[in-house]
């Protein structure tokens, strides 16, 4: 029997309002009462079902959003976060003591770099920092008290592809706990069937998609939702960064086109990458065969989803890029902006913004180039027109005469 694919389960999911509304209602609460002084200790012990307590512990409308997610992601649980850096930084400081250590993909986004290299160390957490699909640096990198192996699914800004299949091997060898962000993959890849532990998602991006809202998720087992829930000792409940109930169910409504948004995006992004690639520009985009983690993305994706919504175009300098931006988004092609995900085509530089945290010559080393321009690729329905434009604005900045000469 054929397993069914995560946007089934996501799909299969009925919640109702208290009166038969199609959409379950919205807890306008903060705090909650109890029939009986007995059962609110209960709950402060953290040992009763169906029991609510406070709004920063759980609220009604975020464990509906967390058991859409869990279920699409095929874990037991999930913990809503107020912003996808609120769900890291409370996963990480869950997992490790003073003392430990994490191996961490280089290429990560650069608000989870900055807290590894610049934040974590006031705690004695330490980080390597590793070519992700360079297997033998990763097992070199390990220590007796690494903890932690972290990496995305499909890697900020340079579209890196992590083989998580062969990452949990080593991580389950080790004994680390291998937490995978998925932020840029949401359905076109599922890291738990990889054998990821816990897998974190950025709602800001893709998964919301209308760029109304930030917000964050982490999935993992019973165990360790409970562990960062925790009155007592939890992140999530003593950081603080709680999702407010209103975005909660605004987020679980645009969850449910998903399945249809992601496919519409990896279908224009592809669409672009062939053509412009086909002009001799330097297209980055796993969907292209001469990306050098083509294989290994396909050899782990979710086919029906495609190859994502994320593109990179270098055109050479900070300069030309510049140029080529204000051009797009004079005509409207898409937005000057960070961020991804949107209907909108979005793009940016990403050695100036989205990864300015890490510094030049780290940038240069990793092979981050400062023409290049990243490009969420957006809903456009008509996306030959889109080209053209594109095409149009390239002529017009001379990228074109560059590639050729
Ligand atoms: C945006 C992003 C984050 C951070 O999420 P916020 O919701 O902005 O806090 C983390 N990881 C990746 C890959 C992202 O793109």
């Amino acid at each position: 029997m054929k397993s069914k694919q995560p946007a089934q389960h996501l799909q299969d999911l009925q919640f109702f309002g208290e009166f038969g509304g199609v959409n379950p209602s919205i807890s306008d609460s903060s705090t909650y009462t109890f029939m009986t002084a007995k059962s609110m200790s209960d709950t402060f012990e953290g040992n009763t079902e169906g029991c609510y307590l406070y709004s920063r512990h759980t609220s009604p409308s975020n464990l509906y959003l967390g058991e859409a997610l869990a279920r699409m992601e095929g874990t037991e649980a999930a913990q809503t976060f107020a912003s996808g850096m609120g769900a890291i930084t409370a996963t990480l400081m869950q997992l490790c003591n003073a003392g430990d250590h994490i191996v961490t993909s280089r290429t990560i986004y650069g608000g989870t770099y900055a807290f590894l290299k610049n934040f974590a160390p006031k705690f004695q957490i330490e980080s390597s920092f590793v070519d992700i699909t360079n297997l033998e640096q990763i097992e070199a990198a390990i220590q007796p008290n690494t903890k932690i192996l972290y990496c995305e699914a499909l890697s900020n800004p340079l579209l890196e592809i992590a083989d998580i299949k062969a990452l949990s091997k080593i991580a389950k060898k080790h004994k680390l706990t291998l937490v995978v962000d998925n932020t840029f993959t949401p359905l076109c890849i599922s890291p738990i069937q990889l054998g990821a532990d816990v897998v974190i998602h950025s709602l800001t991006k893709f998964i919301n998609g209308s760029s109304d809202c930030v917000a964050g998720i982490v999935c993992g087992s019973q165990e360790f939702i409970e562990a960062i829930k925790s009155v007592n000792d939890g992140a999530a409940m003593l950081f603080g960064s709680t999702l407010d109930s209103l975005r909660a169910a605004s987020i679980l409504k645009n969850l449910r086109t998903l399945p249809i948004r992601m496919k519409q995006h990896s279908a224009n992004a592809i669409y672009l990458a062939e053509k412009l690639s086909s002009l001799g520009l330097k297209v980055g985009y796993p969907g292209l065969e001469n990306h050098r983690g083509h294989y290994q993305m396909k050899a782990q994706l979710n086919e029906e989803f495609g190859f994502s919504g994320l593109m990179t175009l270098d055109v050479g300098s900070l300069e030309k890029a510049n140029e080529v931006m204000e051009l797009m988004q004079h005509k409207n092609i898409g937005y000057l902006a960070v961020s991804l995900g949107f209907y909108k085509t979005l793009f940016c530089a990403s050695g100036t913004s989205t990864s300015s945290e890490i510094p030049e010559e780290e940038q240069k080393e990793m092979g981050l180039s400062e023409g290049l321009i990243r490009f969420s690729i957006g809903l456009d329905n008509d996306i030959e027109h889109t080209f053209q434009q594109m095409k149009e604005c390239l002529e017009i900045c001379k990228v074109l005469d560059y590639v050729k000469s």
